[in-house]
């Protein structure tokens, strides 16, 4: 056997060389190896993920090639530009160490230690540097290791690698100036893989690489190891600040602060020949959740050649026929390891001529149904509590019960490739490469035909043909690509960035894996975990009532003290959300009922009308259609409360854009008979009925829309305003809603009526509306002869509002916060343009998080707190809750439940993860536990 950078080379006597106390009294680095580590699993916040799981393995004996980690402190001292001496002096004291331990020098004798040194922050994060292996190998080391491992080509290989991870991360140099000369190389041999060129072929590709790297670094790779490393360290900690990274904690949620460690650890070799190979797995299956022993390797290759594609991976059960004793000792080791940590493990190994090691463990990442099913299998395992499973979900993720999945029982499944879960739900159809192929081929009614739209990338012309795709797939860009933006926007799955498949979309084909696909081919996408699956899978709908999702809910709702509402303007929106486990209608949107065929031109007519007269009459017509829509949301909730908004955005949306309504009467003389019934249909609602009514019509709702036109709607003639310049709308709402509580009541169905004016800034505003309210209750229910219990309430959504909540409080038996509007006040941000200047905002840092996906506890939540508080005073019953966007956010959740609201309300869609973010806000508060979700 070829004794190379072995790490059970024999121990040497170490104590001379400990790691000595720094003059500032840091210890920035922590050493593990031959048994026994500095740190150890719970030290993330110092050692990172990466580098406390090193320890932690190490101290629990299993094979763990030795090294040491450079601490977090380091990397923050670094971006502050005054790394202290003693990283220098520890590291080299721990280097020292190191090699004697190992019985080797760093890149120089005859057996040249080498190592790798590999990034660690205390969450993964895939933006940040790759990792550098074979670092130490020069011009002369890699002589030694060709002569100790007998193994010339493997040298080399490992030295062109070397300078290729070094030329790119640390000097950065694009990948594609040193593929150029790699492949060119390729073809001038004719050889068809890699591995086909020999190790003379590779000595070439090195001098070729030296040269690459002198052009474009302006300097000589260097071959002095100490250098190699100080500068590979160095560039570690420049990643954290790089804006791949920068961009992966904004999506995150992590702190910039945080800072990455870096691993230095002596390398093992997975490419010494056919008893040596590499590989990752999961303890449990990611996607589903099932219980069983997950993941791939390769043979005879070397650390990312696994993920990156370049070779087909197999199947790790493979591992057990080639070789047993290592396949069970993995085995054993993973297994170990999950029950030492509790939760399924991601890990990464490396079989080096027959002997394992370990080199990665971590709490795996999955989809929410994985979550869920491990979570109920851990505590049925009696490895966690009850209660720890509550917080191994987090509450994003019970999306994925809401959306199709896949169903992968019945077929034994090929996965094409892995891009980018950048929409979930799953997706199965036949294969188009255009928008406009995928508008043809898809029909529509009941010839419906699922499609997959296959493109490189998509653009904006290829909208079309998305809304009419089943599912989309691209080969390029990421999460935040537009594909990836605009499928998540209509709720259609979407695999993005699939890199390994080739698009080529003159030829209409797609090749991957070394199979075509041409159109017509059947393809099955899970946007979930980005799976590309070759074939028609079937599909299983989404089940709000799946049994394992009602047992883990069983176990966080009793800790849940907050009510969730649905925000919902439909009964068939109400009884999902009901289906949801919404406890009442936090916000029904009256506006939105307007919008129906039958309602708008009654609507419109109202808007036009010049006198109260006029609209008073439009009134009326709208009056029995409102009622029925009332009525409908009554009973889908029978027995919870529902919250009406009175009329709320301003009247200028419900008529035709200005521009459009110049231009058609710009250009009515030049139509042709054609055109011109066309502006027929198109302007009915508005009383034309024939062409001639055109000339006549037009000019006049022209000056109306002028009349209505504002320069900021936003801030403009809605919400109360509306009601107290035209009451007689108010008057008609309040008296649908009343006659239809009391007439669906008669019916037995238990109604909670709660109307809420909308933009209230004063208390006599809320006094004049909630005076018409109320006379209206009384003549409805003196008509009817029935009574019913209500509320009116306002929406606190301006800061005026917030303000003098305790005056409002007066008038006002409830609070919901709008915290769209209030975030949009409070900012002076308009939430229709703040993109241009938000993604300056967050890349800069001036903006942690968006404030209208995240509530802003620091500013807006004042005013949130600030208003419930100065409410309780003046009405110490005032029933609080918020509803927005917001509502379903699991950390503005957690806000408003430590706020003491009583409700949150949002979306049907995202009650679950509201349900389950409350109750983990509340279980952590009465368990004492401090948000111990999985990362
Ligand atoms: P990432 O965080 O991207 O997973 P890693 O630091 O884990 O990066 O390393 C990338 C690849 O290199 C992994 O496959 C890992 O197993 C391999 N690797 C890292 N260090 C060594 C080493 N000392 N010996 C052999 N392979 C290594
Ligand atoms: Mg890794
Ligand atoms: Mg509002």
């Amino acid at each position: 056997m070829a004794t190379i950078t072995l790490p059970e080379a024999e121990v040497k006597e170490t104590k001379t060389q400990e790691t000595k106390k720094a003059s500032t009294g840091t210890k920035y680095v922590y050493f593990f190896g031959g048994g026994k580590a500095d740190g150890d699993g719970k030290m993330k916040d110092v050692l990172g993920g990466k580098g406390a799981g090193l320890a932690e393995m190490t101290n629990a004996g299993l094979p763990v090639p030795p090294g040491f980690t450079i601490q977090t402190e380091a990397c923050r001292e670094y971006m502050r530009g005054a790394l202290s001496k003693d990283v220098d002096t520890q590291m080299d004291a721990a280097l020292a160490r190191l090699e004697a331990l190992q019985g080797q020098k760093l890149g120089a004798g005859e057996n040249p230690l080498l190592v790798s040194v590999r990034s660690g922050a205390k969450f993964s994060m895939p933006g940040m540097m790759d990792t550098i292996l074979n670092l130490g190998l020069n011009d002369k080391s890699v002589e030694a290791l060709a002569k100790r491992s007998n193994n010339p080509r493997f040298a080399a290989d490992s030295y062109r690698r070397l300078i290729q991870m070094f030329g790119n991360v640390v000097l950065d140099i694009e990948k594609a100036a040193f593929d150029e000369v790699f492949d060119a190389k390729k073809k001038q041999k004719k050889a068809k893989m890699d591995t086909d060129l020999d190790a003379k072929a590779l000595q070439e590709v090195i001098a070729e690489y030296k040269k690459v790297v002198k052009k474009h670094a302006k300097r000589d790779f260097p071959q002095d190891p100490h250098e190699q490393l100080v500068m590979a360290r160095d560039a570690v900690f420049r990643s954290w600040q790089n804006d791949r990274a920068k961009h992966y904690r904004r999506i995150n949620n992590i702190d910039d602060m945080l800072g990455t460690a870096v691993n230095v650890q002596c390398m093992v070799f997975g490419n010494l020949g056919e008893t040596s190979g590499t590989g990752v797995g999961f303890t449990r299956n990611p996607a589903t959740g099932v219980k069983e022993f997950y993941g791939e390797f390769l043979m005879n290759a070397q650390g990312e050649d696994v993920v990156a594609g370049i070779r087909t991976p197999v199947h790790i059960s493979e591992l057990e026929k080639i070789m047993p004793d290592v396949y069970n000792q993995l085995r054993d080791i993973t297994t170990r390891l999950e029950k030492h940590y509790r939760d399924m493990q991601d890990f990464e190994f490396t079989i080096q001529e027959g002997k394992l090691y370990m080199l990665q463990t971590r709490n795996g990442k999955r989809t929410g149904l994985a979550a869920v099913r491990v979570a109920l299998q851990m505590v049925e395992e009696g490895l966690i509590t009850k209660e720890d499973a509550i917080f191994r979900v987090d509450p994003n993720q019970l999306y994925d019960f809401l959306v199709p999945r896949l169903d992968e029982k019945k077929t034994k499944i090929e996965v094409l490739a892995t891009g980018l879960p950048a929409s979930p739900g799953a997706a199965v159809g036949q294969i188009v490469f255009t928008a406009d192929e995928a508008v043809k081929k898809a029909g529509t009614g009941t010839k419906k035909n699922p499609v997959i739209l296959v493109r490189a990338e998509t653009t904006p012309e290829d909208i079309q043909g998305m809304e009419v795709a089943a599912g989309i797939l691209t080969s390029r860009g990421g999460m935040t690509s537009h594909a990836a933006v605009v499928t998540r926007g209509m709720g259609k799955c979407c695999v993005a960035g699939a890199g390994d498949i080739a698009v080529d979309e003159k030829k209409r084909e797609m090749r991957v894996k070394g199979q075509t696909f041409e159109e017509g081919d059947w393809l099955s996408l899970d946007g979930t975990t980005g799976r590309v699956i070759k074939g028609k899978l079937d599909t299983i709908p989404p089940k709000a009532d799946d049994p394992e999702l009602l047992q883990f809910m069983s176990w966080a709702e009793p800790f849940r003290k907050m009510k969730v509402r649905a925000n919902a303007d439909i009964p068939r929106d109400a009884i999902q959300a009901r289906a949801f486990g919404a406890e009442g209608i936090g916000l029904c949107r009256t506006e939105h009922m307007f919008f129906g065929e039958e309602k708008i031109p009654h609507m419109r007519a109202m808007i036009l009308a010049d006198n109260e007269k006029d609209r008073r009459a439009a009134l009326k017509k709208l009056l029995p259609m409102q009622r029925e829509d009332f009525a409908g949301v009554f009973k889908a909730m029978d027995g919870l409360p529902v919250t009406i908004r009175t009329l709320d955005p301003p009247l200028h949306e419900f008529l035709p854009r200005r521009e459009e309504l110049m231009v058609d009467i710009a250009l009515l003389p030049k139509y042709s008979a054609k055109q011109k019934k066309e502006l027929v249909a198109k302007y009915k609602d508005y009383g034309v009925k024939g062409v001639n009514d055109l000339k006549k019509i037009l000019p006049g709702l022209l000056a109306r829309v002028e009349e209505l036109h504002e320069f900021n709607p936003m801030l403009g003639h809605r919400g109360c305003r509306l009601g107290i310049t035209y009451p007689e709308i108010t008057e008609m709402q309040a008296r649908a809603i009343f006659e239809a509580a009391v007439d669906v009541s008669k019916k037995g169905v238990k109604v909670l009526p709660e109307v809420m004016i909308p933009l209230v800034a004063t208390l006599k505003e809320m006094q004049n509306q909630a005076a018409i309210v109320r006379r209206v209750a009384d003549e409805v229910f003196k008509e009817k002869g029935t009574k019913i219990d209500y509320m009116v309430g306002t929406m606190i959504e301006l800061p005026r509002a917030a303000l003098v909540a305790d005056q409002i409080a007066k008038e006002a038996e409830f609070f919901s916060f709008g915290t769209n509007d209030l975030t949009q006040t409070t900012f002076g941000f308009s939430r229709d343009d703040v993109n241009k200047i938000l993604p300056t905002y967050l890349a800069e840092g001036i903006l942690k998080q968006d404030p209208f996906a995240a509530l802003d506890q620091e500013g807006v939540g004042q005013l949130v707190k600030m208003a419930t508080e100065r409410g309780r005073k003046t009405r110490s019953n005032l029933k609080v809750g918020i509803c927005g966007e917001h509502g379903g956010e699991p950390s503005s959740v957690e806000f408003c439940y430590r706020t003491g609201l009583n409700y949150v309300s949002c979306s049907p869609f995202r009650v679950l993860t509201a349900r389950l973010a409350a109750a983990q806000a509340a279980a952590s508060e009465s368990l004492k536990v401090e948000g111990g979700r999985t990362k």
